[in-house]
Formats: structure tokens, C-alpha cells, sequence
């Protein structure tokens, strides 16, 4: 969600910062603008839409040597020029991540300190009062110390102040922000893709602490210096690259044999298991979300542990009830998604052990939690996600299935033989990204809606189905537990109504045979992906898939669900790696 760049040093900035901005385009974005210094004179350009609108009103071989640029994913404020970053106000220029949720009494004060406003943000209220601030002390450091204690909310800000203009100042809370180092250049990002065509060396920035980047580096907590330790980028810039895919969610979903294995290996590892747990909530947005109900499914009936799934915006404002042995699982991607990152904080304040499952090393989520788990599927960039969601249920598959074999629920033959099972399932994921799903996709991809449908195990597959298809196509899709269809949602199933039936769960079946039977009565187009033959009257369409064991059986169903999902947006015309609205990094409530 929204990008911060910047970059002060030796080299020419403009480029540096269209490249950057352009590393974190994933993020989604609604408009984008740099700030830069030149002969002391600072120059602000902004524009509206995709970053090439901005890149066409830049002279890029302009001869400056710093300056902080923005992709904005507006809250406040309808995506225009006037909106988006950077703000300036008096001698202060910045960028921001995140929401001052106390941002209309500041105004209200500033307003009556004879500040005028431009636009609708509360960015540019944050540029005021650091004016108003600085305009009393001429001092920076004490400026940045000061204003935090004012702003409630989140932040993430790149500064530049019309006295110091060789000078970049970074503050944050809540949103993430990285400090690069390349000899004596450095840069400002809201991630590590960013800078990764010039160094793999970074700091990260922690909550409270302020950065000042000239032609040195140093950071300051409560006025005082800290030194800091800097951290390296285990992976390398062809890890952010299409590597020659036309998308970057193609080129993640043809990675998933392998961070399917690289997952099995990691949590070969791993000591931390559910076995002293007596009952567990896991909590999470979106596809993550659906891992969990996933993960519930596994853990219960293997398990044996009862798990309570909530959705994060929920769960942090709910009432709660602490048991005793009770886990709190938190799963995001990012690990920086706001909600998630709020939900763990709340379960700390009950002193609820927690466990984190996140994909990016060292984000707020890992940090915050008292255990954390690594998903094991490298850097993500489409926004919807396909090969980390992978990797979290293949994680949670084998907490329940290591669990399970420690609490003497299984024997060690059973465990050694599942455990193995993961090898041929990465083999078999393999062969099903090989094949051809454009048939499905030319039925679906002309129609409004569909239907997912399952039960059991086969539901949260479904649900996340349903997700990656709206996602990415913008068609209207709904997932529906099949025994429920008819208590409603069967009225909209008419004449060529595309409906995918996940089946993969043995125990319930012959139920969903007959849900498909009932769309099909009501003219409805029955695709079933399916791991066992069906009755040629229950299907229009069948997609069979590997039958192995429960534990790996989801990801064999995920395949063709996000196969088809991406073939459908391909051939809708939609821009699928950068779907309108969405944000790969949630980092807003
Ligand atoms: N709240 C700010 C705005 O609406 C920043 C949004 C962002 O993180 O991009 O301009």
C-alpha cells in the first residue's frame, strides 16, 4: 500500500527514484509525484494515475542530487494531482504512508495559526504542523521528536526542509520504512525491492526512531544517536524480476513446486508445534483469511485442538474471553498488515501466547510476535496472492500433521509416509500448472457471475477461488457452502451460470454430488475440480486433480483455481499483476 522512496548521494536522483517508485508499483498506487532540491530550489511534480504520467513530465537527466518520491493509495481524499505527494507547506516537503487519525483538530489549530490547505489529505496537515514546529526552533531533530507526540495513527514520512537541502529526514509508526546504504548514497524506501538495483545493504528503521541522511547516515531516538546494525538482502534483484513471464502472478504461480518443497524442508526444522495447546484462534485478512479455515479443517480433525478462524478487522475490536493454553495464530504475507498487526497487539495485552506465520523477514508482524514461523515463498510482487498462500497452508498442513504425531494421534509410519507425500504433491503441483486451462476460461470469462461452492475443507478452497477471481477479473463471484446454495443463492443460478464445485474432501462427496445435480436442474454450467471420477450427469466440466492425503489434497485444488482465475482477468483485458484498488501491503485499517 502506497510507496516512499528517496535518495540523497552522488548520483542523479530522478532516475534512482522512477526506478524505485517503479519497484514498488506492486503495492498499488492511485497517483505518484517526486520532490526534488536543485540550486537550493525545491521542484515537486505530480500526476495523476500510473507512474509513466509523472515520468513524462520529468526531465530525467536533470542535474540533482536528492530529492523523496510517492505512490499514493489515497485514504483521504478522492486520487488527484492536488492529493497526492509530496505536500509542502512553509520550508517543509513530504511523503507519507499511513492515516493521522487526529488530523482534523490539528487542522482546526493550524487553521487558526493562519495555515491554509490545498488539499484533502491528512498529509498535508502533518507538513503544516512540522512547519509550524520548526518555524519556532530552527531545529530538526527536536522538531521530529516533538511531533510525534502529537500524531495518533500510522506513519511512515520521507522529509525534506527548504534549510537543510542536502538533507533527508525519516520518521515512522506502524508503517514500514528501510534506510539503503551504497557507499556514501543513501536511500529511503518503503521496502527492499525498491533499492535492490543498487544495494542489498539496508537498515531498518524501528518504530520512534529518526533517520538524517546527508552525505552520512546517523539515527536518533529521544535526541540521543544509536548506532545501528545493517542488514543484508538474502535474495537477489532476478527475484523481483518477470524473468522473461509475461506477468509477475504467472512467474510466482510456476515458482510453487518449489516453495512448496522449500517449505516441507524448512519445517523439517522447525521445533514449534500445537501439542500444549488446548484451543487456538487464528487470525487474518483475505487469502490469509482462507489459510486459516484451511488450517482449522487440518487442525481439528488431525489435531484434535478446536480453532476459532476470525478476520483480523474483527477480532481486534472484539470482546475477549482468555483461556488458559490458548494459542493466537497471526497470518499475513507482508507481515505489515495493519489489522493483523493490531489483532496481535491486542491478544499481547492479554498475555495470549501468539505465533506469527509471515512471509518477509523482520517486518512488524515478525518482530511483535512471541514465535514466528517464516513462509518460505521469497518475495511476492502481484498483489493477488498465489505462491505465499501456498506456502502458508502448506505451513499450517504441517504444524497439524507434526502435532498430530506428538500427541500420538498418528503413527510414526503414518507421520514419515504424509511427511513424504509433500515431495510427490510438489511434483504434481508441477504438472498441474502445465496444464491447459483456457477452455474454463472461455466459458466464464464473457459471463457476470459465478458461483464457487463446497463443503468442509472443499469451502475454504472455495473461498479463496472466488477471492482470486473477483481479485484479478473484476467478475462477480461468491463461494457458498453447496448445502446452503438452495437456502437462497440457487435463485440467481440461470441458464449458463458458470459454477465451480471444489471436491477433493472423501467424506462428504456424495452430497456434493447432488448440489451439483441441483445447479445443473437450473441450467447452471458445473465445473468440478475433483480428485476422484464423478457421474457424467453431476458435471458440465471436469478438472481432475491428484488424490494423495488430506493434508496435501488443498494444493492440488488451489492450482486450477488460480490457473483459471489469472486466464479469465488475461482474457477480460485486466491489468493482472496490478489489480484497480488493491494494495499488496495493507498497511491502513
Ligand atoms: N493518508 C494519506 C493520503 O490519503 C497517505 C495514503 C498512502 O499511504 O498512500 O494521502
Amino acid at each position: 500500500m502506497c510507496g516512499i522512496v528517496g535518495y540523497v548521494g552522488k548520483k542523479k536522483a530522478i532516475p534512482i527514484l522512477l526506478n524505485s517508485l517503479k519497484a514498488l508499483e506492486y503495492r498499488g498506487y492511485d497517483s505518484a509525484g517526486i520532490a526534488y532540491i536543485k540550486d537550493h530550489d525545491i521542484h515537486i511534480i505530480k500526476k495523476q494515475g500510473k507512474i509513466k504520467n509523472l515520468e513524462q513530465s520529468l526531465s530525467i537527466n536533470e542535474d540533482n542530487h536528492i530529492g523523496i518520491g510517492h505512490t499514493r493509495w489515497a485514504t483521504h481524499g478522492i486520487p488527484n494531482e492536488v492529493n497526492a505527494h509530496p505536500h509542502k507547506v512553509g520550508m517543509i516537503t513530504l511523503v507519507h504512508n499511513g492515516i493521522i487519525e487526529n488530523y482534523e483538530s490539528l487542522r482546526q489549530d493550524l487553521t487558526q495559526d493562519s495555515y491554509t490547505f490545498k488539499s484533502e489529505t491528512d498529509t498535508e496537515v502533518v507538513a503544516a504542523l512540522i512547519d509550524q514546529m520548526y518555524q519556532k526552533n530552527h531545529d530538526m531533530l527536536q522538531t521530529l521528536n516533538e511531533v510525534t507526540k502529537k500524531l495518533e495513527g500510522t506513519y511512515a514520512f520521507g522529509i525534506l526542509c527548504d534549510e537543510h537541502p542536502d538533507t533527508i529526514y525519516a520518521i515512522r509508526k506502524d508503517s514500514p520504512l528501510i534506510i539503503g546504504v551504497q557507499d556514501e548514497d543513501y536511500f529511503i524506501a518503503s521496502d527492499v525491492p525498491a533499492i535492490l538495483n543498487y544495494t542489498k545493504e539496508y537498515y531498518l528503521l524501528e518504530q520512534g526512531e529518526i533517520a538524517i541522511l546527508n552525505d552520512t547516515c546517523t539515527f536518533y531516538v529521544e535526541g540521543k544517536e544509536i548506532k545501528k546494525k545493517l542488514k543484508n538482502f538474502e535474495g537477489d534483484s532476478s527475484s523481483v524480476s518477470k524473468s522473461g513471464y509475461e506477468h509477475f502472478m504467472m512467474k510466482e504461480m510456476m515458482e510453487e513446486p518449489d516453495v512448496l518443497r522449500k517449505t516441507v524442508h524448512h519445517m523439517k526444522e522447525e521445533t514449534f508445534t500445537f501439542k500444549d495447546y488446548q484451543s487456538i484462534d487464528i487470525v487474518a485478512c483475505g487469502s490469509a483469511y482462507h489459510t486459516g479455515l484451511v488450517g482449522k479443517y487440518l487442525i481439528e480433525q488431525y489435531a484434535d485442538i478446536p480453532v476459532n478462524v476470525e478476520v483480523a478487522s474483527e477480532y481486534r475490536y472484539k470482546k475477549f474471553f482468555p483461556k488458559k493454553n490458548h494459542l493466537v495464530i497471526v497470518i499475513s504475507q507482508s507481515g505489515e498488515t495493519a489489522d493483523t498487526l493490531a489483532a496481535l497487539k491486542r491478544a499481547k495485552e492479554y498475555s495470549l501466547d501468539t505465533l506469527g506465520i509471515v512471509n518477509v523477514k523482520e517486518s512488524s508482524i515478525a518482530r511483535e510476535a512471541d514465535q514466528v514461523i517464516y513462509t518460505m515463498a521469497g518475495p511476492e510482487i502481484a498483489v493477488a496472492t498465489t505462491k505465499a498462500y501456498l506456502a502458508q497452508v502448506t505451513t499450517l498442513s504441517l504444524l497439524a500433521l507434526k502435532t498430530a504425531y506428538e500427541k500420538d494421534l498418528m503413527t510414526k509410519e503414518e507421520y514419515e509416509e504424509i511427511l513424504h507425500s509433500f515431495d510427490v504433491g510438489a511434483v504434481k503441483v508441477g504438472k498441474l500448472l502445465n496444464k491447459d486451462y483456457s477452455e474454463q476460461a472461455k466459458q466464464i470469462y464473457e459471463k457476470t457471475d459465478l458461483f464457487y461452492l463446497g463443503r468442509g475443507l472443499d469451502y475454504a478452497l472455495a473461498m479463496e477461488g472466488s477471492l482470486k477471481l473477483k481479485e484479478i477479473s473484476y467478475l462477480h463471484s461468491e463461494a457458498y457452502a453447496s448445502g446452503e446454495l438452495k437456502h437462497g443463492t440457487i435463485s440467481l443460478v440461470e441458464d449458463g451460470t458458470p459454477v465451480i464445485t471444489v471436491m477433493i474432501d472423501d467424506h462428504i462427496r456424495s452430497k456434493s454430488i447432488s448440489n451439483n445435480k441441483e445447479v445443473r436442474a437450473r441450467g447452471g454450467y458445473v465445473i468440478a475440480i475433483s480428485n476422484t471420477d464423478l457421474p457424467s450427469d453431476s458435471y458440465d466440466d471436469l478438472i481432475l486433480v491428484p488424490h494423495i492425503n488430506d493434508f496435501v489434497n488443498p494444493m492440488m485444488a488451489l492450482i486450477p483455481m488460480q490457473m483459471i482465475s489469472y486466464y479469465v482477468a488475461k482474457a477480460r483485458g485486466c491489468d493482472i499483476d496490478k489489480p484497480k484498488n488493491l494494495a499488496k501491503s495493507v498497511t491502513v485499517e
